[in-house]
């Protein structure tokens, strides 16, 4: 692309951000637009954010990402958050628009859509989400919205479970929510539909760890790990081998930004499809 005085800027900011593959992703989006933009990612510090914020509506950058750690610290920065975001308390993504910045969450959405576009039906399925940290919370709070019977949470400190139950509960009172630690002595594993894996174990480089032992569990359930590096974990090999259908991490990965650059910009579906497919196809030889 040739980059000139009308080429609009979109962003990451975060820190670290030197392992985001978010400018790979959103400027290949981008170029698939046609649209003269370009995306740039900016490592911030905490006592800095501020000022990049008003530097970014200054300069009349168009939209930006945000990752660890600044999903809750951006809020008391914008103008306004859209219904999602409100619930689930943090921001991944703002549009500026016309000065004003709005901010939105697309985490959770891009994670359900795997299993639209898989036609995985999760009403009053028993869902096992591993982790409690902040991507289980987008996760869980969308799910939260969702027909689902219950969410059980195992992780390693009690105290982020409790802070997710008591944000689930009160976003849907309907759904039982249950507590374990990573053995799983505690729950009921014989009911359980849907595994969720939304803790590192098992991330490069220790990919010889599993976060459970997946043994208890029915005949035919979904095991969706949302690591996607590597693409095939541990926890993964070890559902195939029980005949599970399982996801990666690399569908959640490519829809947010999808669903990021469709606020920015006007997606229709079936670019939104093309898209995807073609970030997929790249991935799988990365
Ligand atoms: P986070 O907020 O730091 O949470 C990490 C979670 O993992 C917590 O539940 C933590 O337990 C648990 N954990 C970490 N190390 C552990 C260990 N050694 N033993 C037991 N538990 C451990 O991180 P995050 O942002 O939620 O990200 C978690 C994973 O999701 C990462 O692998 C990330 O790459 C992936 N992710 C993928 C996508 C995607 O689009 N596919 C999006 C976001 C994140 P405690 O609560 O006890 O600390």
């Amino acid at each position: 692309m040739e980059i000139n005085w009308n080429t609009s800027l979109y962003a990451l900011i975060g820190n670290p951000i030197n392992n985001s593959l978010s400018p790979k992703i959103h400027n290949f989006i981008l170029e698939e637009l046609k649209l003269n933009s370009l995306y740039m990612a900016f490592n911030i510090q905490e006592q800095d954010l501020e000022q990049a914020i008003e530097g970014f509506k200054a300069m009349g950058v168009k939209g930006f990402n945000i990752t660890i750690p600044f999903k809750k610290e951006i809020i008391k920065y914008l103008d306004s958050i859209s219904p999602e975001a409100e619930i689930i308390g943090a921001i991944n993504t703002v549009k500026n628009q016309n000065g004003k910045l709005v901010g939105y969450n697309t985490d959770g959405l891009g994670f359900l859509k795997t299993f639209k576009d898989n036609n995985v039906d999760l009403a009053h399925k028993n869902i096992l989400i591993i982790g409690a940290g902040g991507a289980a919370y987008g996760i869980a709070c969308t799910l939260a919205n969702e027909n689902i019977e219950s969410i059980s949470i195992a992780n390693r400190s009690v105290e982020n479970s409790l802070i997710l139950k008591e944000k689930i509960e009160s976003i849907n009172s309907n759904i039982d929510v249950l507590l374990d630690d990573l053995n799983l002595q505690k729950i009921n594993k014989n009911i359980i539909d849907i595994i969720i894996n939304t803790t590192s174990i098992g991330m490069s480089p220790e990919e010889d760890k599993c976060p459970i032992v997946l043994d208890g569990f029915k005949g035919e359930i979904v095991v969706y790990d949302i690591i996607y590096k590597p693409l095939k974990t541990k926890l993964l090999m070890e559902a195939e081998n029980k005949g599970y259908k399982t996801f990666n991490g690399l569908s959640m990965l490519i829809n947010q930004a999808i669903l990021a650059e469709s606020i920015w910009n006007e997606i229709d579906d079936e670019k939104n499809k093309k898209i995807f497919k073609e970030i997929e196809g790249i991935w799988k030889f990365m």
